[in-house]
């Protein structure tokens, strides 16, 4: 069931598949947006006229590199990096670094390209990038970890600047990994240019909060859908899946507004416990010991550890999915509307296939698309860079408070382009929408670049 493209857009599409073979992240969340598109073009002729969409769909620059580096037993690896600048039109190249043994092109250019339409909604001066490698983390030492990101950072320091590109950290890249790279950085152009990497730690040019913002910031985002129907979260039983960054920080947050989190998971299994997540625990194991979530189960008595389990058939009110993309089916999304879910926020980036987000916009679920929900890390980013240009570090509670504001306006963005555009409570049409007419008209002002 793919729902139709409007006749403007399908050549665009095509050339999209043709161009870029193989890459079916991409076209995934190509054709995403494409959708919401249509009405778009129709009100603004000159985005046809200036070919806005199809520049839009293609990376300003694209950089594949190899990254040899030795292990502990002293034997040679070879792995690929990429880092795609897919669109400067509103600021610098920004988003983050994934290092995870999945990546290739495909999934660095669909995250690029979501990334674009983000970053617009931030309201912040920040264009769209993204980077990574199909090295996997998992198991090595700190040692290993460090001379995998200087080797990487040692050609990737040639396209980076404060004013070019500035990356972060995504899966399997954290404050140690940012550390690591941001001093090869340093050492290699001699120059402590806090702003060219933001998640950095709080001693260096880190922003307090950064590591909070995107689980915290899509609780913010729910939270106003919930408002935007007269419900709030305290007392509503939730799931997050995954249990790295973004997860831990959004069962934080809906902790703290009167939620429930019962259910978390990785790549491995799912653990419930109907007693609520002891968050504490779960930092313990996750951030400091680096294990599997199954540690969890040894440790807190009632809860339950499945392997394989699918986190989507535990009935709740709320789902959050902040693993990976594609990790919430048309069949999960089913499951939850028929156990009575309410609201779905992705804190991950296109975590839901294309099958589920009808699934959950037909039944009337408030459905929260990463691209705006998941805003909050980006845009504390762009903080971190403020911060850093005017030397300054702000409180813990006056940059949360930044990233409050942030979210709200993200969401009454999307809540009022949507309607705008005839589709009331659909943000998924709302944040494409807003994304790329910002950006749009900045490419159009700036002539044929
Ligand atoms: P982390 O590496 O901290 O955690 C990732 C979590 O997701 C882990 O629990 C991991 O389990 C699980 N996971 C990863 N890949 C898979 C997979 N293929 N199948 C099942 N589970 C998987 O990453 P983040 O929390 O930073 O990122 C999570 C998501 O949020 C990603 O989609 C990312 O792009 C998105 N995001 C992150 C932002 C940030 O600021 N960090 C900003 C905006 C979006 P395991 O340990 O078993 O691999």
């Amino acid at each position: 069931m793919v729902a139709g493209l409007d006749e403007k857009l399908e050549p665009i599409y095509q050339d999209v598949l043709r161009r870029n073979p193989g890459e079916t992240e991409f076209h995934q969340a190509v054709r995403e947006v494409l959708e919401s598109l249509g009405p778009v073009l129709v009100r603004y002729p000159e985005f046809a006229e200036h070919k806005i969409i199809q520049r839009i769909c293609e990376p300003e620059r694209q950089i594949i590199f190899r990254v040899p580096w030795q292990d502990d037993q002293g034997h040679t690896h070879i792995n690929r990096a990429f880092r795609v600048e897919f669109n400067s039109a509103l600021g610098p190249y920004k988003g983050g670094m994934r290092f995870h043994p999945s990546v290739y092109l495909g999934i660095i250019k669909f995250l690029g390209f979501e990334q674009i339409f983000k970053n617009a909604l931030t309201g912040l001066p920040i264009g769209g990038g993204k980077g990574g490698s199909d090295f996997d983390p998992k198991g090595r030492s700190d040692a290993e970890i460090m001379r995998f990101c200087q080797s990487l950072m040692t050609e990737l320091y040639r396209y980076l600047g404060e004013h070019t590109d500035v990356p972060a950290g995504d899966i399997g890249v954290g404050q140690r990994e940012i550390g690591y790279l941001f001093g090869q950085y340093k050492r290699i152009t001699n120059r402590y240019e806090s702003g060219v990497l933001t998640g950095k730690g709080l001693d260096w040019g880190g922003s307090r909060a950064r590591t909070e913002a995107t689980g915290y910031g899509t609780v913010f985002f729910l939270e106003e859908m919930l408002k935007a129907r007269s419900k709030s979260l305290v007392g509503k039983t939730c799931v997050v899946s995954g249990s790295g960054n973004v997860a831990i920080y959004a069962i934080e947050k809906i902790r703290e507004l009167g939620g429930k989190v019962i259910a978390c998971s990785d790549s491995n299994g799912v653990i419930l416990d109907e007693k609520g997540i002891d968050l504490e625990l779960l930092k313990e194991i996750k951030e400091i010991e680096r294990r599997r979530v199954k540690v969890y189960v040894e440790r807190r008595p009632g809860s339950t550890y499945v392997e394989d389990g699918v986190i989507w058939d535990i009935p709740c009110d709320v789902a959050l999915p902040c693993a990976t993309q594609n990790e919430l089916t048309g069949k999960d999304a089913r499951t939850l509307v028929a156990n009575g879910c309410i609201a779905v926020a992705e804190g991950a980036n296109m975590p839901t296939t294309p099958e589920g987000v009808r699934i959950f916009l037909d039944a009337g679920v408030a459905f929260g698309p990463g691209k705006a929900a998941n805003a909050g890390g980006v845009s504390t980013s762009a903080l971190e860079m403020q911060q850093n240009a005017s030397r300054d570090s702000w409180s813990f509670e006056h940059t949360e408070e930044r990233l409050r504001e942030i979210m709200v306006n993200i969401h009454r963005t999307c809540y009022e382009t949507a309607d705008e555009f005839g589709q009331p409570g659909n943000y998924v049409v709302g944040a494409n929408t807003a994304g790329f007419l910002k950006v749009g008209r900045a490419m159009v002002a700036m002539g044929l670049i």
